[in-house]
Order: structure tokens, then sequence, then C-alpha cells
């Protein structure tokens, strides 16, 4: 699925020499390493504040934590999603409110957020899934109306770019109140380990979560508010350092092999092939405005056995994989008899048709070829 190899031999000598010079140094915790990396991420982004965390579930429940939260209140996220979303606000006693998605975008429905909401709602998590950013001006909208947090949950979108209504842009995580991302290998932005970070604008919430993520402390040894203990080791840091240049880069090559695959589906009547727009509606800014960095490239297949295509595959040596086979508010740990099946129509169907290709920064046009071979001739039997 992915190819953090051949992506490693590119920057290898820088990799190499900086992951000896932290050895050396013995600043393995709080080093200058993640001080820098924090401050080349908010350039890159355009952020204030970015808080490295140990990773991207950590991210999300203190961003939680950070707004202070409290048991009862009511958070509404995605029904189709990973399940670290709804596990930390189960987590924090917060009450989980799984919503349905949209069937073109699989991002949260925002008519489902409108129905949801009620007077205990404190919150709304959209996850910008695969690497789509949200219907974020829709979200913020709606947030703004009844007075909602609006916690991006970014581990899959870093690098991408949202054009509001009135043209101006932002990077996802950016556009909330607080955004969470994750590191772990695989994401676009990868470490060597597992890593995170929160991102905020608002000065206030800053210093209150930097405090959270080092045992409620503002003044060493004095504890203020209930804690944890969450950092970025500078190992992760100086290998997220050496690679953060390339991002926008490995961000482009995913793109153009998700351009590759999609002209290479075009016409199968089967095959559903993922948007490249933020707004399903058509009503967005949004034209190509870079708002996709296909964290995964998935398909809808129709009329066809998916689990037989993922076995095909396999056996052909293609790796593939399905995020999510079950929706969150069918899984044991969040059933809530709140929840009406009526409400998750197009959660229900996506978990049945939704297949991942091979998605990384080196792909190659003949690995493509064989790919969207392979899958053609099996979906087109
Ligand atoms: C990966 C991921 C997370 C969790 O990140 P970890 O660093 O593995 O804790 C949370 N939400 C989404 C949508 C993710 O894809």
């Amino acid at each position: 699925m992915v190819d953090l190899k051949g992506q490693y031999e590119h920057i290898k000598d820088r990799v190499n020499a900086s992951v000896i010079d932290v050895i050396e140094s013995t600043a393995f915790i709080n080093g200058p390493e993640v001080h820098q990396f924090q401050e080349e991420l908010e350039t890159y982004l355009g952020v204030k504040h970015v808080i490295p965390c140990a990773n991207g579930t950590d991210a999300l429940q203190i961003a939680m934590m950070g707004l202070g939260l409290q048991p009862g209140d009511e958070v509404i996220t995605a029904d189709f999603t990973f399940a670290a979303t709804v596990e930390v606000i189960a987590l924090l006693g917060l009450t989980p409110v799984l919503v349905d998605v949209d069937p073109v975008n699989f991002n949260i429905d925002v008519e489902a957020i409108k129905k949801a909401i009620t007077p205990r709602t404190k919150a709304i998590v959209p996850i910008h899934l695969f690497g789509l950013v949200a219907d974020m001006d829709a979200i913020m909208e709606i947030a703004n109306a009844h007075n909602l947090y609006v916690i991006e949950d970014n581990a899959q979108g870093i690098g991408a770019t949202y054009t509001s209504k009135d043209g101006s842009k932002k990077k996802a995580g950016t556009i909330g109140h607080v955004a969470s991302t994750s590191f772990f290998p695989s994401k676009n932005l990868g470490c060597y380990g597992d890593g995170g970070a929160i991102f905020t604008n608002d000065d206030d919430l800053a210093h209150t979560i930097r405090g959270i993520v080092n045992h409620g402390m503002y003044v060493r040894y004095h504890h203020d508010v209930v804690g944890v203990n969450s950092r970025l080791d500078s190992l992760q840091a100086t290998i997220l350092r050496a690679k953060l240049p390339h991002l926008d880069a490995y961000n482009e090559a995913r793109r153009k092999a998700a351009e590759k695959y999609t002209q290479a589906f075009s016409g199968i009547k089967n095959i559903i092939t993922p948007t490249n727009f933020c707004n399903a509606g058509g009503d967005s800014a949004c034209d190509s405005c870079d708002c996709h960095v296909f964290h995964q490239y998935t398909l809808r297949v129709i009329d066809t056995d998916r689990d037989a295509l993922v076995k095909h595959l396999n056996e052909n040596g293609i790796p593939c994989g399905v995020y999510y086979p079950i929706p969150l508010h069918l899984q044991k740990a969040y059933l809530d008899e709140r929840y009406n099946e009526a409400d998750f129509v197009v959660t229900n169907q996506l978990v049945n048709e939704v297949i991942s290709l091979p998605m990384h920064t080196e792909l190659d046009d003949e690995q493509i070829e064989f790919i969207t071979k392979t899958v053609i001739k099996f979906v087109t039997r």
C-alpha cells in the first residue's frame, strides 16, 4: 500500500545525518529539533500554534481537553472514519453522536449534522477523510450559528488547501478552532515511529494545550489542570524536518498517481472513481483547488463482489485495503440505542463498496497500469 523504503532512499543522507546528530546531542526529549519542527510546520501551514505530541489519537483527545468539554457534552462526528475519532470522545466521557456521510466525497454530511444538533451539542469533528477536505464553509457556518467548536481531524489531510466561498485559501487543519494530525509512518507526512500535533490560531487555547501535554504544568511542578504525558521525541522531529520540505511534492505525486488511476478507470461502469472536489454539491469555490491530497485512493465498486476483488488483487500480488469495513455505529464499543439504521444509509452502503488501491509517492506508470488492468479485468468479467 505504501513504499516507505523507496521514499527513504531519496532523503537517506539527510535523515541519517540528522538522526546521528540527535543521538550525539543526547537531547532526546524536548530538544531543539522539536522546537524547530514546530516553527517550520507553523510557517508551512500558516497557523499561529503547532503543539507537537505523541500521536494523532492523543492530539484529538488533547484538543478536546483543551476546549474544556465536559462529560455529557455531545460531539458530532462521522460514522465512516477510523475509530480514533469516536474513541477519544467516549474516553473523555463525552457523548459521541455519529452521523452519516456524503456518498460522493465520503465526508461528514452537512445536513446530517444539522439534524443531530441538540441543546447539549458542543462540538463537531469533521475528518478530512482519505485526504479530501470536508465542506468547511458549511460546517463553520453551522458551528457559528449554534456556538459550537469545530475540531478538524486532519490525520489524513495534511498539506491540502481549502478554498472558501470568498476565495480565501487556507490549509486543512487551520480552518476550525483547533485541529489534530498524525505523523504515523504511512500518513502523508509520516515519521519513523509515532507522532502527532495539534494546531490552533487561538493563543489562550494553545497555552492551555501546552500545559495539558506536559502533565498539566504551566510552572514546573505546579499542576494546575489534569494533563497527560504526550511528546514528540527529537528523533521523530528531525525526520519530520527532513520530510516537510518535500510534503508538497509528495502530495503532488499522489495527485498525479490518482489522476492516472482515474483516467484508466474512466468509462468502466462498475467503478466510481473518487471526486477531486471538496463540495459534491457543486456550489463551492473549489475548482480543483488542491483540496485533495489522496491519503487514500478509494474506489466504489458497484454490482461487484468487493471482497472477491480484494482476494483477487491480493492473489495477484496487489495490496489493497478496505477503509472502513464496519460503520462505527455498529461497533460493539459504540452501540447506542438512540441510533436509527435509516440515518446511516450511505455508510451502510459504502462499507460494502469501497476499496483503496496502493497510494504513495513512489508509484510508477508500470505499477499503475498493472493494478488498473487487473481491477478492470475482474470487474468487467
Ligand atoms: C491515523 C488516524 C488517526 C490516529 O492517528 P495515530 O497517530 O495513529 O494515533 C486519527 N484519525 C484518523 C482519521 C486517522 O487516519
